[in-house]
C-alpha cells in the first residue's frame, strides 16, 4: 500500500517540513471506522480521531459519497457567486442548534477553514460591534486555546504559546477562571471568548451554574458572549453543541474540527446578523462545495445518531469503560473528567503521561493529552462497541507496562 517504507516517509518528512511537531514514529496509510493501519500492516484503535476531526471514524462511507459526488459536480466556485451547500450548510447549523430552544433570535453563519479562522471571525464581529461605543476588550481564561493565528493565541489563556512572536494586537485581557470574569470586565469591555470544556487546558469542564450565571451578568451589560466549540461542538457533547448542554444562549458560536469529517472546514455562527455588510471579511476557501458537501453529510450522519440514542449509547458506554481503568489503577488516575465523548482521565503524576501515550501507541491505541495531566480520548463518536472494547484491552495492556515512579509528585 504505502509506497515508501516508514524510514522513508521519515527522512522526507524531516528533510523538508518544517518542526513544528513533535512526532510519534509512526504513519498511517489507511484506515475503517475506529482502525487505521500503519505501514508495517499493524492495525491500532483510534480514540483520538485526528483530535477530534475524523467524527464518523476513517473512511466513512456517507462522506465518501459526498465528497465523490462533489469531485464529480463541483469543488469550488469561490464566494462571488452562490454556493447551494453552503448556504443548506448554514440552515441545518442553525435549525439544529435552535431545536427545543426559546432563542427566538435570527442566526447566521460564516464559513472558514479553521478553528483559529473561525475565532478571528468572531472577534472581528465583537470588534465591530463595539466600535461605536468604544469598547473592544475580549476577556479570555487562563488555560484556554483558541488558534495560532496571532490575535487567537493572544487570546489563548497559557503563555508557553506566546514566547517569541510578540507584539500582539491588544484588546485581550485574562481571567483566572469564571468568578475572575467579572473583575476583569470595565467599561471597554465589549466580549467574553470561552471554552465550555478546556480542550487543550485538561479538558476542564466549566461548572454549568457558574456560565449561567455569567452569562446573565454579561446580557445584563451587553457584553457579548462567544462560545468556542471548536472542539466540543458537532456533537461531541452530545448535543450539537455544548452550549445547548449547557443551556445557555451565547450571542456568538464558533466551530470546526468535527464539522466536516476531516476536510478542512470552520464556521462563525452568530444572532449578530447585522454587524457584518459585504467586504467586512471573506474568505477564499471558505465553505466551498467539497467542505460543506462534507459538513452536510456528517451533520446529517450525526443528528441521526443523536435522534436515535445511538450517541448516548456510546458516550454511556465509553464513560463505564474509563470509570473502570479509573477504579482498577487508582495510583495513575484520579478522575475522568470532561463531557461526551471529549473525556479524559486525570493522570496524578504529569510527569508519566508521555509515557502512558508512548506506551499506548505501543500497545496499538491511540490517546492524546490535554494540558499537563490529562489522558485525553476523542473517538470517532460512531464508534463500535468492539472498537471500544479492543481499545480499552489495548490500554490496559499498556498501563500493565507502565513504569509508576515510587513517590506521584502531585497526590491530589
Ligand atoms: C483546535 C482548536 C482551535 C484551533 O483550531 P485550528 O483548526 O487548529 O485553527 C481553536 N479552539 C479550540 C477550542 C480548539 O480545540
Amino acid at each position: 500500500m504505502a509506497k515508501h517504507g516508514f524510514k522513508a516517509i521519515q527522512a522526507l518528512d524531516k528533510a523538508y517540513v518544517l518542526h513544528t511537531y513533535a512526532r510519534a514514529n509512526v504513519a498511517f496509510v489507511k484506515g475503517k471506522g475506529a482502525r487505521l493501519q500503519d505501514t508495517q500492516g499493524k492495525d491500532y484503535i483510534d480514540f483520538g480521531s485526528g483530535i477530534g476531526v475524523a467524527s464518523l471514524g476513517h473512511s466513512p462511507k456517507a462522506l465518501q459519497k459526498a465528497l465523490k459526488k462533489s469531485a464529480k459536480t463541483l469543488i469550488h466556485t469561490s464566494n462571488l457567486y452562490y454556493i447551494e451547500p453552503q448556504a443548506k450548510l448554514a440552515a441545518r447549523l442553525v435549525e439544529y442548534y435552535k431545536r427545543g430552544s426559546s432563542d427566538k433570535a435570527q442566526w447566521r453563519v460564516f464559513f472558514g477553514n479553521s478553528g483559529a479562522e473561525a475565532n478571528e471571525c468572531a472577534i472581528k464581529i465583537a470588534r465591530k460591534f463595539g466600535e461605536k461605543s468604544g469598547r473592544y476588550k475580549i476577556i479570555t481564561l487562563d488555560s484556554s486555546f483558541h488558534g495560532r493565528t496571532i490575535a487567537t493565541l493572544k487570546a489563548t489563556g497559557q503563555d508557553k504559546f506566546h514566547k517569541h512572536f510578540a507584539p500582539f494586537p491588544d484588546g485581550f485581557v485574562r481571567a483566572k477562571n469564571l468568578a475572575d470574569i467579572p473583575n476583569k470586565i470595565d467599561s471597554q469591555t465589549i466580549a467574553v471568548l470561552l471554552e465550555l470544556v478546556q480542550g487543550e487546558g485538561g479538558i476542564n469542564a466549566l461548572d454549568k451554574k457558574q456560565v449561567q450565571d455569567l452569562a446573565k451578568i454579561l446580557k445584563e451589560q451587553n457584553i457579548l458572549l462567544i462560545i468556542d466549540e471548536v472542539q466540543s461542538g458537532i456533537y461531541r457533547s452530545g448535543e450539537i453543541f455544548a452550549s445547548k448542554v449547557y443551556g445557555i444562549e451565547p450571542d456568538v458560536i464558533t466551530m470546526a474540527k468535527g464539522l466536516a469529517g476531516g476536510v478542512p472546514i470552520g464556521a462563525c455562527m452568530t444572532r449578530l446578523v447585522d454587524v457584518f455588510e459585504s467586504g467586512d471579511h471573506g474568505s477564499t476557501f471558505g465553505g466551498n462545495f467539497l467542505s460543506t458537501n462534507a459538513g452536510l453529510a456528517v451533520l446529517k450522519t450525526l443528528e441521526k445518531m443523536r435522534k436515535d440514542k445511538v450517541l448516548d449509547v456510546a458516550i454511556k458506554y465509553f464513560h463505564t469503560k474509563l470509570d473502570s481503568v479509573l477504579k482498577q489503577y487508582p495510583a495513575i488516575f484520579s478522575k475522568r473528567v470532561g463531557l461526551g465523548l471529549m473525556c479524559g482521565l486525570q493522570v496524578r503524576n504529569g510527569e508519566i503521561l508521555t509515557q502512558i501515550i508512548s506506551v499506548c501507541l505501543q500497545h496499538r491505541v491511540l490517546v492524546l493529552r490535554s494540558g499537563g495531566d490529562v489522558l485525553r480520548f476523542l473517538p470517532p463518536l460512531n464508534i463500535t462497541k468492539g472498537e471500544i472494547d479492543e481499545g480499552f484491552v489495548r490500554l490496559i495492556h499498556a498501563l500493565k507496562e507502565l513504569k509508576i515512579p515510587q513517590k506521584p509528585k502531585n497526590t491530589k
